[in-house]
């Protein structure tokens, strides 16, 4: 079978067992991997209504058809498990050299379950597997675990995905990290590997992923490689994904003091730009391009940033990377922190400590917008004034989270949570199913405020395209690759009728077929990425021999969505968490361009009730109806 190693890793953490599944190409063909593989095992062998930190939540992690190949954008996992942050289904996706040498080492994917009586660490190696103890290792930072995990294997190229203090201290949004810089962050999928005492997935091989058509793969690797410097993505090398910070800004879309505003007068302070100039690894010496800027295996995008700061009040070990727009904007204008080095502390903690980014800065700026509202006191903060651009503070409250100490204790649940055990501050809420917002205003981009909502794993700005890319105006420019996907009625932004619900939905799927496939987004997309999605079915046929058509391939993402809703319905989730924060709907935005801007109710209820419909769900509960999932090959899980 061309693309897939053919084998999935089973652990059972409980007796220290591993097993070896070896699917048939149809199994493989209908799920594909990543996102989609893991809902399967997830919706098939986990039993219903089970707490998130029960040993039988099962945490799988896996690549994907074209993960490993000489292709920029292909190296990427996805991590899914129950989340404890949302009581829903988890998902996450990273990038880096983990998810290729996952494929290097003999598998797709490895399924966990079980909870192991003390630390292990799993160690996957040509084929083979073994579990170690890893008790020298809990506790530890991940640059430091990294180094010894590499020095007791006697292999400097290992490469290992690990949780961090964070994850062991089950804190609600802690990420799962490799290389000590990329991060698994949303939903919590770090805190579901601490609560099984697995420290560390180790892997390293000699094995390589077979392609059926070489020469067509090769040839999309070097049109990737040749069109980039002309593409609507170049400059990602130099200035990286922050660069959007004044775009943001300029129109009135850069969320501000927890989302009250859409402008942060600083913003040019910690644009990317401003990054590159001043705190980028090598910058000012002309070596910034070999030493501050980084990648994924084969990617020619090379969007990573290596921060180095050694000295002033913050400093910053480049071992652990450089901030991304989210972490710029929820450590930055969420908090009304200017100050470039401190954001970059506050991500070098969050990758050391192995939190998630937009949770950790997002339940932060809820915190002091409830503090500066009088609504929590010096007593419940533990003494500790929280002011919007107080960056040490900012800093202070990363660290207590991580360790769970003084009122890092509460605020390690989640703003949602802490909201409720406080009995205060639910009025600044931004989340969705408890998921801290990310930095994409639905006040400002509409059809956001469609997708966070209905998002089976809550917020996500990655899970559709936006609502700028179907304007007419920009529309000119993606038309051929959006009518590709049966996209042809372009909307201004300010729209959310059924047409943009459409966009919505097709893109929606989409990218779910992107976390399947485990394609990057800021490479392979729908519309402004290097890659279309022509050349996306050009490349899945290439590396498989499979005749696949566009809607096969969409339909493989709606498949994911749909096992991932029926899933929610087992846990009791459905329509009535299908909503926004009420601070999103109340609070109209002040200053600058979106000065008045909220979403309207009425109007998201009926594009709610339009998407359900144009899903094939019941328009009142949300969930799949059975036709729906029996038209797309799931009606085993009925039964289950
Ligand atoms: S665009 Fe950036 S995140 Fe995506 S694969 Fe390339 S280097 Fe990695």
């Amino acid at each position: 079978m061309a693309g897939y190693m053919g084998k999935i890793l089973h652990v059972n953490l409980f007796d220290r067992t591993t097993t070896v599944e070896s699917p048939d190409e149809a199994f493989y063909r209908k799920y594909m991997g990543g996102s989609g593989l893991n809902l399967y095992y997830l919706l098939r062998d986990m039993a219903p209504g089970l707490d998130a930190f029960d040993p039988g939540n099962i945490l799988a992690i896996s690549a994907g058809v074209t993960t490993g190949l000489p292709v920029s954008g292909q190296s990427r996992i996805t991590i899914s498990a129950k989340s404890p942050l949302t009581g829903a289904v988890g998902d996450s996706q990273s990038g880096g050299y983990w998810p290729a040498e996952l494929k290097f080492s003999g598998f797709d994917a490895v399924i966990i379950k079980g909870r192991a009586s003390a630390p292990v660490y799993l160690w996957i190696h040509d084929g083979e597997a073994e579990i170690k103890d890893a008790g020298h290792l809990w506790g530890q930072i991940t640059g430091d675990a990294e180094q010894q995990i590499k020095e007791e294997l006697g292999d400097e190229k290992v490469k290992i995905l690990q949780i961090g203090p964070g994850g062991e201290n089950q804190v609600r949004f802690a990420a799962v990290i490799s290389m000590s810089n990329r991060a698994n962050g949303r939903t919590g999928m770090g805190a579901v590997m601490g609560s099984k005492n697995l420290k560390a997935v180790v892997v390293r091989g000699k094995q390589r992923p077979q392609t059926a058509d070489r020469t067509t793969v090769n040839e999309l690797a070097k049109w990737g490689a040749k069109t980039y410097p002309d593409s609507m993505v170049a400059g990602m090398d130099l200035y990286g994904t922050a660069s959007a910070v004044l775009g943001m800004q300029a129109a009135g879309g850069l969320p501000s003091y927890n989302f009250s505003s859409g402008v942060f007068d600083q913003a040019q302070k910690i644009d990317g730009t401003t990054m590159t100039k001043t705190i980028l690894k090598g910058c000012g010496t002309g070596e910034q391009n070999r030493l501050g800027i980084d990648t994924c295996f084969g990617c020619v995008v090379k969007c990573k940033r290596v921060v180095e700061i050694t000295d002033g009040p913050y400093p910053v070990d480049p071992v652990y990377g450089g901030p991304e727009y989210e972490t710029v904007a929820t450590f930055g204008s969420y908090c009304g922190i200017d100050d470039l080095p401190a954001i970059a502390k506050a991500n070098e903690l969050c990758n050391k400590y192995g939190l998630d980014t937009i949770s950790c800065g997002a339940t932060i700026a809820w915190a002091m917008e409830a503090f500066e509202a009088g609504e929590l006191t010096l007593e419940e903060t533990e003494g500790l004034e929280l002011r919007f651009g107080d960056a040490q503070a900012m800093l202070d409250l990363t660290e207590l989270i991580a360790k769970r100490e003084g009122f890092g204790r509460i605020l390690a649940e989640g703003s949602a949570r802490a909201a409720g055990q406080l009995g205060k501050g639910e009025r600044f809420l931004i989340t969705c199913k408890n998921q801290e917002s990310p930095a994409h205003m639905p006040q400002h981009k509409k059809s956001m405020a469609l997708i966070y909502a209905v998002n089976p794993f809550g917020a996500d700005h990655q899970s559709s395209e936006h609502d700028t890319e179907y304007e007419q105006e920009v529309f000119e420019h993606f038309s051929e690759r959006l009518a590709f996907l049966g996209l042809a009625d372009p909307q201004p932004a300010a729209a959310l009728n059924a047409a943009k619900v459409s966009y919505a939905r097709k893109t929606q799927q989409l990218m779910s077929l992107m976390d399947s496939l485990n394609l990057c987004q800021f490479v392979w997309g729908s519309t402004w990425q290097l890659y279309g999605p022509e050349q996306t079915l050009a490349f899945v046929r290439a590396v498989t021999g499979w005749e696949v058509s566009m809607e096969e391939l969409l339909q493989v993402g709606e498949r994911r969505l749909n096992m991932m809703r029926r899933f929610n319905a087992r846990e009791g989730i459905a329509a009535a968490q299908d909503t926004l924060p009420e601070k999103f709907f109340n609070a109209p935005l002040k200053g600058g361009l979106s000065e008045g801007w909220k979403v309207d109710k009425q109007e998201f209820e009926a594009a709610r009730s339009e998407y359900y419909r144009q899903c094939g769900w019941d328009e009142t509960t949300g969930i799949p109806a059975p036709e729906t999932l029996k038209r797309l090959g799931l009606a085993w899980s009925i039964e289950k």
